[in-house]
């Protein structure tokens, strides 16, 4: 199964990305997963990303196509991928299309996880992840059993950079001014299943399931 996740940021794609790789067997390649691990690891991808990811800005398409291209092209995306924060542009878009169509992989359903603007700032500043396993949690929504640690490792989890009030706002309105150019040009082409997002995880991915099976 060839996906692409969707929705706006804190529809609680990450966590829903999760159950669709364990369930359907796939690799989650996530480009926003990709630059902070380049980050932390000090690479020269990390250095270019980071200028752009602390003000909440997208990273150029030439470099996010780029990395992109390179992890397709592994042999794990042989039987599918989950795509999940790219594509971000129409131009990004096109240029998964032509990628695609090199690899002979094309896309099967873009998931978009669909939940009302208004709820998406208390969600995003709410956000905790594990620095160690990359866990995500909610301080209210999805708390882990002890305050500030992670229920698999122990570790004391951060607040991602991009989290912060002031950079969240941007984000959520850069988002949305990319976002709906993409989901017409899905739209257009047939591929677009849209979910409600705003109900209990375990909620929305039950619907995502029983789509994805009657689509099969
Ligand atoms: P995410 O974890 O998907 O919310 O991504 C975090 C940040 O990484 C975004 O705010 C962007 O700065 C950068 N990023 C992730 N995916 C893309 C993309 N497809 N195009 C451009 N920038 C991206």
């Amino acid at each position: 199964m060839n996906l692409i996740l969707m929705g706006l940021p804190g529809a609680g794609k990450g966590t829903q990305a999760e159950k669709i790789i364990e369930k359907y067997q796939i690799p989650h390649i996530s480009t926003g997963d990709m630059f902070r691990s380049a980050i932390k690891e000090g690479t020269d991808l990390g250095k270019k990303a980071k200028s752009f990811m602390d003000k909440g800005e997208l990273v150029p398409d030439e470099v996010t196509v780029g990395i992109v291209r390179e992890r397709l092209g592994k042999d794990d995306c042989k039987n599918g991928y989950l795509l999940d924060g790219f594509p971000r542009t129409l131009k990004q878009a096109e240029a998964l299309e032509d990628l695609l169509a090199e690899l002979n992989a094309p896309i099967d359903y873009v998931v978009h996880i669909d939940v009302p603007k208004e709820k998406l700032l208390d969600r995003l500043t709410g956000r905790r992840v594990c620095p160690t396993c990359g866990a995500t949690y909610h301080v209210i929504f999805n708390p882990p059993k002890v305050a500030e640690t992670c229920d698999h490792d122990g570790a004391t989890l951060n607040q991602r950079e991009d989290d912060q009030p002031e950079t969240v706002a941007n984000r959520i309105e850069v988002n949305l001014e990319q976002t709906q150019p993409l989901l017409d040009f899905y739209h257009e082409k047939g591929n677009l299943v849209t979910i409600n997002g705003d109900q209990d995880i375990n909620d929305v991915f039950e619907d995502v399931d029983k789509k994805l099976q009657t689509l099969r």
